[in-house]
């Protein structure tokens, strides 16, 4: 009844409920993931005009030349980076937020970057708008990491770099997890997990992907 009085109210529950069993069904199975994707409300997240299309399974726009990534995508990298139980994450690409709000909810603290303004401060107000405070922005260039808050358990990269950037390898703790897809402007981007044992590094093909690229600099 409500939905037809408050379209999107009623309508992005129950359509939030299929997009998680569709994620279960894509075999995302830790518990705490689908939790997190069915209690952050995406539609917050993008226009109001595609606002509908919010629980598709799908990346949409988000202003900028950038897109907010696909929820499955979002599950499993959370996944494979919940696998460390991390305390400290380190985001690179904030864009809109959604997956620095997923994260949030699953971790003690979260550390995200962004290089174009706009998004940086459009983030902002979206996670103020839900209340979470356990996280720190900041509008900068990736490529370096967040050195002064390092080492993190996991580091989860949003946007496709060429190659691993360095800094990103430095400063992961031992133990700790990067996720992130390699392959730069191509359409064959592959997902990598790194876990870092000592000064070792091991590698795995998670899936092949499609983000955009990772840029150099940040961007006003
Ligand atoms: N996780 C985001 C997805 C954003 S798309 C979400 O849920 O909305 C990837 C983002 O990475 C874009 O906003 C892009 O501007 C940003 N990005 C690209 N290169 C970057 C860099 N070197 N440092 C920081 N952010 C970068």
């Amino acid at each position: 009844m409500q939905a037809s009085i408050n379209g999107i109210g009623m309508t992005s529950q129950r359509t939030r409920e299929r997009l998680v069993q569709r994620l279960a069904e894509h075999g995302i199975r830790d518990q705490r993931v689908l939790e997190a994707m069915r209690s952050i409300p995406r539609h917050l997240f993008v226009d109001e005009a595609l606002a509908s299309r919010a629980y598709e399974d799908t990346a949409l726009p988000i202003g900028f030349g950038q897109t907010i990534s696909q929820p499955y995508i979002v599950a499993r990298m959370t996944e494979a980076l919940m696998s460390v139980s991390p305390n400290k994450v380190l985001e690179i690409g904030t864009g809109c937020g959604y997956q620095s709000a997923i994260l949030a909810s699953l971790v003690k603290e979260v550390y995200s970057i962004e290089r174009i303004a706009g998004l940086h401060e459009r983030a902002r107000r979206n996670l103020q708008a839900l209340k979470l405070h356990n996280l720190r922005l900041r509008h900068g260039d990736g490529y370096q990491g967040w050195a002064s808050q390092a080492p993190f358990d996991a580091i989860l990269v949003a946007a496709a770099p060429p190659a691993i950037p360095p800094a990103l390898l430095e400063q992961l703790a031992d133990g700790g997890l990067l996720v992130i897809p390699v392959g730069g402007n191509s359409n064959a981007q592959q997902l990598l997990s790194v876990r870092r044992q000592g000064n070792e590094f091991i590698q795995q093909l998670l899936e092949m992907v499609s983000f955009v690229p990772m840029l150099g600099g940040s961007q006003r």
